[in-house]
C-alpha cells in the first residue's frame, strides 16, 4: 500500500497519524533515523515493510547523544531529499520533530545505559549511549510500533537497544539489519560525506581490517586481532592517515571483549578517525571449534 506520506511535526500531529494507521488495522515498524537518509536506511525501510503493514520513519538529529565538540552543529541535513527517500520506498508516515517538540522541558530522568554503555564507543563518546538509549526510548513511547528496526552497522548500539527492551520489559520487537556498504566495502554512513577523495582511500582501511580478521576467524581471537591490527597499522601511515580509535573482538550481546580461547559467535568492531571524520564498522563471525 502505497501513497502519500503522512508528515506529522509534533506530537498531536503523530497521535492523529497513529490512529489512522491503527484504525486502518495496519501494524507499525518503526525506523529511527536522524536523516541524511542513503541506502543502509533504504533497507531498514524495506525490511520493515516486510514485517508491517506500515512503516513509520523518524528523522531526529538528537542533540543528547552528541558530546562537547562532536558534529552536531555540522550533521548534514536533507529533509526534502530524505522525505522524497521516504515517498520511494512506500513509507506510511514521516515523523520529524523538533528539538523542542523532543525536549519541551528539561529532560530530568534518563535512562542510564550502565557498565554497557561505558566500553568501546562510550568510552570514546562518553554520554551518548544514555542519549541514544533516552531518545529511542520516547520515540518508541509516542509511535507505538509492534516492531522496530536498526543497522547492525551501529553493533554496540544495537545490543544496547535490545538489552533496554529486555532489561525495561519495552513491549516492542526489536529487529536488525544486515550493513549495507559500498561496493569497494566502506559502510553506507551520513558522515561518509564528510570524506575528501584522499580520505574516503584511507577509510577503506576499516572495512579492509574486518575482513583481514574475518578470514583468520579459523585461528582464533588472537590472530582474528592481529591481522586487523596489521591493516590498521599499515593505514596508519597511509596519506592522510588513520587514527584508530579501538579495534576489539567482543561477544555480540553483552560487548565484553571474548577470551583468547573464545569459540562461536563474537564480533570484530572497529572506530577511527580520518581527519576530522569520525567512522565505525564492525562484521560479525564465527570462531570455529
Ligand atoms: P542514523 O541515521 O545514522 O542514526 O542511522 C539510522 C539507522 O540506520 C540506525 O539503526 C543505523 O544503524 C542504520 N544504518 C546506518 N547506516 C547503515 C548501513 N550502512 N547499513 C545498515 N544500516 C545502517
Amino acid at each position: 500500500m502505497t501513497g502519500p506520506v503522512l508528515l506529522a511535526h509534533d506530537i498531536s500531529e503523530l497521535d492523529a497519524v497513529r490512529a489512522k494507521l491503527g484504525a486502518d488495522g495496519r501494524t507499525v515498524a518503526l525506523v529511527p533515523t536522524m536523516g541524511a537518509l542513503h541506502e543502509g536506511h533504504r533497507a531498514l525501510i524495506r525490511r520493515a515493510r516486510e514485517l508491517a503493514g506500515a512503516a513509520v520513519v523518524s528523522i531526529f538529529v538528537n542533540p543528547r547523544q552528541f558530546g562537547p565538540g562532536e558534529d552536531f552543529e555540522r550533521y548534514p541535513r536533507t529533509l526534502e531529499t530524505d522525505l522524497e527517500i521516504c515517498r520511494e520506498e512506500g513509507v506510511a508516515a514521516a515523523f520529524v520533530p523538533s528539538v523542542d517538540v523532543m525536549y519541551p522541558d528539561e529532560q530530568v530522568v534518563t535512562v542510564s545505559s550502565g557498565p554497557m554503555g561505558a566500553v568501546f564507543e562510550g568510552a570514546h563518546r562518553p554520554g551518548h549511549f544514555d542519549g541514544v538509549l533516552t531518545v529511542v526510548l520516547k520515540l518508541l513511547n509516542l509511535v507505538r510500533p509492534d516492531v522496530a528496526l536498526f543497522g547492525q552497522k551501529d553493533g554496540q548500539q544495537l545490543a544496547m537497544i535490545r538489552r533496554m527492551a529486555r532489561d525495561l520489559n519495552v513491549p516492542v520487537r526489536i529487529e536488525g539489519v544486515p550493513t549495507v556498504r559500498e561496493p569497494g566495502g566502506l559502510a553506507l554512513s551520513s558522515r561518509n560525506r564528510y570524506l575528501s577523495a584522499e580520505e574516503r582511500e584511507t577509510a577503506l582501511a576499516l572495512s579492509r581490517a574486518l575482513r583481514a580478521g574475518e578470514s583468520a576467524a579459523a585461528e582464533g581471537p588472537a590472530a582474528v586481532l592481529a591481522a586487523g591490527r596489521a591493516v590498521l597499522d599499515e593505514a596508519a601511515r597511509a596519506r592522510p592517515p588513520l587514527a584508530v580509535d579501538y579495534l576489539g573482538l567482543v561477544d555480540p550481546d553483552s560487548f565484553a571483549e571474548v577470551t583468547p580461547e573464545h569459540r562461536g559467535r563474537a564480533l570484530l568492531v572497529v572506530a577511527a578517525r580520518v581527519g576530522a571524520t569520525r567512522l565505525i564498522d564492525n562484521v560479525p563471525l564465527t570462531l570455529e571449534r
